[in-house]
């Protein structure tokens, strides 16, 4: 099985930025664009993604789930870099077009088609350090995507770091390229050093989240995960899950979490703790990592209601149970 996103269909939609408007928006070959070489966004890093799924049920047919948020978010992801302001209209029709067109390549069960709509600029200007592109292009690449789970999901171990932070505070909230960047030396740093799978990011004691997922804590009824600020990414998985939990009659909390509350907690039997997104949708964490001693967060295994809140997700996304929130739209 190749790897996660390493597998692209060969067509994908794309509209171009250009004299203060968006082109029609085409489907052309996903191989290839053309830029310059001083395209703003290769100096200045002037460019947002998102990623969401496309969902084969068991009749056949193609569902996008929660498309309207990942838009929006894409809309001010592109607000708040100063790249030219994404037509939520055009985006929509650009992400079902070339599902539509691959709709065919949509892998079964337990498999989704992965869409990577990405903004970047590209006025050819290396004197913009400090000024907005005034072209852009907007494309959605498509890439068929097998069980993130095949293998087992192995419980993660996560590395507490309190003194960095994953990217600067005001890009928090914002799915751009430097940001990952920003965090790829830690990371790498954590798993060489004490075996960590990711670092869960924790500015001055507050636990944000880790370099691609949200970080959710379960104590026996109730969720407990960080409310919503400008310091990190907003998961429209993190919000499904809460909606979810909420409808099973959980408590759901959302606040900040110290490091200290964290560890405190993870000594019960019943805790759980779990990384949420599109990719993984829920992934168990079992142990923590603070100041070079392991902790385990409950029993250390996958936990029963991160089991039974992932199964809820991936029942109206497969089309098993009422998509009673609207989260699915038909291509
Ligand atoms: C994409 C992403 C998430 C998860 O967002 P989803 O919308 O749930 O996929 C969380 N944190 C970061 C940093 C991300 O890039």
């Amino acid at each position: 099985m190749a790897a996660f996103g390493t597998v692209f269909m060969p067509e994908m939609a794309l509209t171009t930025f250009e004299g203060n408007r968006w082109s029609d928006a085409e489907l052309v070959n996903a191989q290839a664009i053309a830029l310059h070489p001083g395209a703003h966004v290769l100096h200045y890093s002037s460019t947002c993604f998102e990623g969401l799924k496309a969902f084969r049920h068991a009749d056949g047919s193609v569902h996008i789930f929660r498309m309207d948020a990942n838009i929006k978010r894409m809309m001010q992801s592109s607000r708040l870099l100063s790249l030219p302001a994404v037509d939520p209209v055009q985006l929509g029709q650009m992400i079902i077009e070339v599902v539509k067109k691959f709709a065919h390549d949509v892998p079964e069960q337990p498999g989704s088609m992965y869409i990577r709509p990405t903004h970047i600029g590209t006025e050819a200007a290396i004197g913009k350090a400090a000024a907005a592109t005034l072209s852009s292009i907007l494309y959605v690449l498509l890439s068929p995507v097998g069980d993130y789970f095949a293998g087992g999901a192995k419980p993660l171990r996560l590395l507490l770091e309190e003194d960095g932070m994953r990217c600067a505070p005001h890009m928090g909230m914002i799915k751009s390229g430097g940001n990952y960047a920003s965090a790829l030396g830690p990371i790498a740093r954590a798993r060489d050093s004490v075996d960590a799978d990711q670092i869960l990011f924790c500015p001055n004691g507050d636990v944000q989240e880790t370099g691609a997922a949200n970080f959710i804590l379960i104590d026996g009824n109730e969720i407990i995960t960080k409310g919503l600020d400008s310091s990190f990414l907003h998961g429209v998985t993190r919000d499904s899950l809460l909606k979810l939990a909420a409808d099973m009659g959980m408590t759901v909390s959302e606040r900040n979490i110290s490091v200290e509350e964290l560890l405190t907690r993870a000594a019960k039997a019943n805790t759980e703790a779990a990384l949420s997104g599109t990719a993984a949708v829920l992934t168990p964490v079992g142990t923590l990592i603070h100041q070079g001693r392991d902790y385990a967060v409950g029993t250390g295994l996958a936990g029963p209601s991160t089991l039974k809140l992932r199964q809820a997700l991936n029942d109206i996304q497969w089309g098993k149970t009422a998509d009673q929130h609207g989260w699915l739209t038909r291509v």
